[in-house]
C-alpha cells in the first residue's frame, strides 16, 4: 500500500510520501541501538520527567494532533481529541508507576538470597494499525520507554502524519535522540526489520493475517512477539438486564470509530423474552446518530477509514445475507466510491458465512437469539476469536458466573469494554497473545533474570 494521507470523507489524496531507503532504516535501527546503551541507564526519575512532558505536550496540543487523526482515518475531531488526551493519561500512569512494577522482588528460596529482576531488552518494533493511530502506540510507547527499552514505529500506511507527529512530541518531550523513530515504510519491509540485528521483539495489532506473517518471521528468528489482533465481542443480554442502559451501551459500542474497534460489540447475544424490546431500542437509537464531515461537523460518527475496508465490509455483508442472516436494519454503504458506512442490524447468520465465522470491522451489528443464559455461552464460545465480552443482567453474581464462563481475555458487566492503563488488556484464541498496559503490559518486554545468591 502507498504511504499516503488520504481523507476518507472527500477521498482526496493529501499527501504522498516516499518509503525510507534500506539505508535510512538500517541507520535509524542503529541509532536506536546505541540510544538504548544511554537509555537503560537512565534512572527512573529521569524517564518519569520526560514522560510527564510528553504528557503535558499531548494534553496542550490535543486539538492540533486530533486534527491530524482525523484527516487521515475519519474519526469525528472531538473523538480524536480524546484518543490524544488519553494518550496523556497512559504517559503519567506509567510515569507514575513503572519504578514500582519493576522493582527488584525479593523471592523465599533455597538461596541465601534470590531475586528477580526486570531488565529491558532492547529496541522493540511495534506494528501499528490505523484505527486509533495515537492510543494504540502510545499504549506500547509509554510502557516500553520507562522500562529503559527503545522503541521504532511501522505504522500503517494511511497514517503516516500521525506517525511523524508522535516522532516529533517525543522529541519536543526532549527524550534523548534515537529513543523513538518513525520507520515510514510499507509491510513488505517489516521482514527485513525483524531480522536485524539490532530488533529484540515486536509487537503487532492489527489483523490476524498480519499477526500471524509477523509472528511467524519473529519465531524464526527468536524474538518475542505480544499480539493484539482482532475480535468479534459477544455482548450478552439476559433477562433481568436494564434494557434501556444496555441498549444505549449496546450502541455506543457497536459504533465507537465507525465500528473499527477490536473490542467494539458485535455480536449481540439476546434471551428470547427481551430480544423483540431490546432490538426496537436499539434501532431507535441507532437511526438517531448523525453522520457528517468528521473535521467540521458535530457529528457521532463519521466515514470509515479507507473506501476499500466500506467495500470489503459490504460484501461481507452480501455474502452472509446471501446464506441466510436477515436484515433488520437496512443501510450499508452510500455509494460505490464512498468510505461512508450507514448503520446496519443483521440477524441470524449461519455458520460458514462472514458474520458468524469472522469479524466485521464496521458498523454493522449481528444479532443471535437464545433460549436462555446456557445457549448465550455456547454461541459466545462458538468463534475463533476471544478478546472481550459483556454480559448485561442484574444479577451481579450472575454477571460475574457468566463472565467467567465466557473464553475472552476480558469481560465486563454491565459496561462498555474499554481500554485504560490499570487493566490488562489483550486476548486469547486467534485474537492473540501477551497483554499490554497494567504491570503485566510493562513486564512483557523485559528480561525477567532470575539471581540466585549462594
Ligand atoms: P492490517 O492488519 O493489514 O494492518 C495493521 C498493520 O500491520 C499495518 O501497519 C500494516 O501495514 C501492517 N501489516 C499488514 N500486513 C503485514 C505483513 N504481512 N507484514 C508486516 N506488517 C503488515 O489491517 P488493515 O488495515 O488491512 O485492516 C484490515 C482488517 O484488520 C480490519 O478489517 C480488521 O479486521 C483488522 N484490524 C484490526 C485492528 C485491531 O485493532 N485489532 C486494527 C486494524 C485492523 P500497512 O498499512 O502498510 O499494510
Amino acid at each position: 500500500m502507498a504511504i499516503q494521507t488520504i481523507n476518507p470523507a472527500t477521498n482526496d489524496i493529501i499527501r504522498t510520501f516516499d518509503p525510507h531507503t534500506t539505508a535510512e532504516v538500517v541507520q535509524k535501527l542503529e541509532a536506536a541501538s546505541a540510544a538504548f546503551h544511554s537509555w537503560k541507564k537512565t534512572g527512573f526519575e529521569k524517564r518519569s520527567e520526560l514522560m510527564l512532558q510528553c504528557a503535558d505536550i499531548l494534553e496542550n496540543e490535543a486539538e492540533k494532533y486530533g486534527r491530524i487523526v482525523t484527516l487521515e482515518m475519519g474519526k469525528p475531531l472531538q473523538d480524536s481529541i480524546a484518543e490524544v488526551k488519553k494518550c496523556a493519561k497512559v504517559c503519567r500512569y506509567y510515569a507514575e508507576h513503572a519504578a514500582g512494577f519493576l522493582q527488584d522482588e525479593e523471592v523465599e528460596s533455597g538461596a541465601s538470597r534470590s531475586l528477580i529482576a526486570y531488565e529491558p531488552l532492547g529496541v522493540v518494533l511495534a506494528v501499528m494499525p490505523w484505527n486509533f493511530p495515537f492510543w494504540q502506540v502510545f499504549r506500547f510507547l509509554a510502557p516500553a520507554l520507562m522500562a529503559g527499552n527503545v522503541g521504532v514505529l511501522k505504522h500503517a500506511s494511511n497514517v503516516p502524519q500521525c506517525a511523524l507527529a508522535i516522532e516529533e512530541i517525543i522529541h519536543k518531550a526532549s527524550f534523548p535522540k534515537g529513543v523513538f523513530h518513525t520507520l515510514l515504510v510499507e509491510s513488505k519491509a517489516v521482514d527485513a526489520i525483524i531480522e536485524s540485528k539490532y530488533v529484540k521483539a515486536v509487537t503487532l495489532t492489527g489483523s490476524e493475517g498480519a499477526g500471524s506473517k509477523v509472528a511467524e518471521k519473529a519465531g524464526s528468528e527468536i524474538k518475542k512477539t505480544v499480539l493484539e489482533l482482532g475480535g468479534s465481542d459477544p455482548f450478552i443480554v439476559l433477562e433481568d438486564a436494564d434494557l434501556e442502559a444496555a441498549a444505549t451501551t449496546a450502541v455506543k459500542s457497536r459504533m465507537v470509530n465507525t465500528g473499527q474497534s477490536c473490542i467494539a460489540a458485535k455480536r449481540f447475544i439476546l434471551v428470547e423474552g427481551i430480544a423483540d424490546e431490546f432490538l426496537e431500542k436499539m434501532k431507535e437509537k441507532m437511526l438517531a446518530l448523525k453522520t457528517g464531515n468528521p473535521l467540521t461537523d458535530n457529528c457521532d460518527y463519521g466515514p470509515m477509514a479507507r473506501k476499500d475496508l466500506a467495500e470489503e465490509l459490504e460484501k461481507q455483508v452480501q455474502e452472509s445475507v446471501e446464506k441466510g442472516a436477515k436484515v433488520i436494519l437496512e443501510g450499508g454503504r452510500e455509494g460505490k466510491d464512498s468510505a461512508y458506512f450507514k448503520p446496519m442490524i443483521i440477524q441470524d447468520p449461519k455458520p460458514g458465512s462472514p458474520a458468524y465465522d469472522d469479524e466485521l470491522f464496521g458498523p454493522v451489528a449481528i444479532v443471535f437469539v437464545v433460549k436462555d443464559e446456557a445457549e448465550a455461552i455456547e454461541i459466545a464460545n462458538d468463534h475463533r476469536y476471544g478478546l472481550a465480552g459483556t454480559v448485561w443482567t442484574s444479577d451481579r453474581e450472575r454477571g460475574l458466573r457468566v463472565a467467567r464462563q465466557v473464553e475472552t481475555g476480558a469481560m465486563f458487566i454491565n459496561a462498555m469494554v474499554a481500554s485504560t492503563p490499570e487493566m490488562p488488556f489483550g486476548g486469547i484464541k486467534k485474537s492473540g497473545y501477551g497483554r499490554e498496559l497494567s504491570y503485566i503490559g510493562i513486564r512483557e518486554f523485559t528480561n525477567q533474570k532470575s539471581i540466585w545468591m549462594g
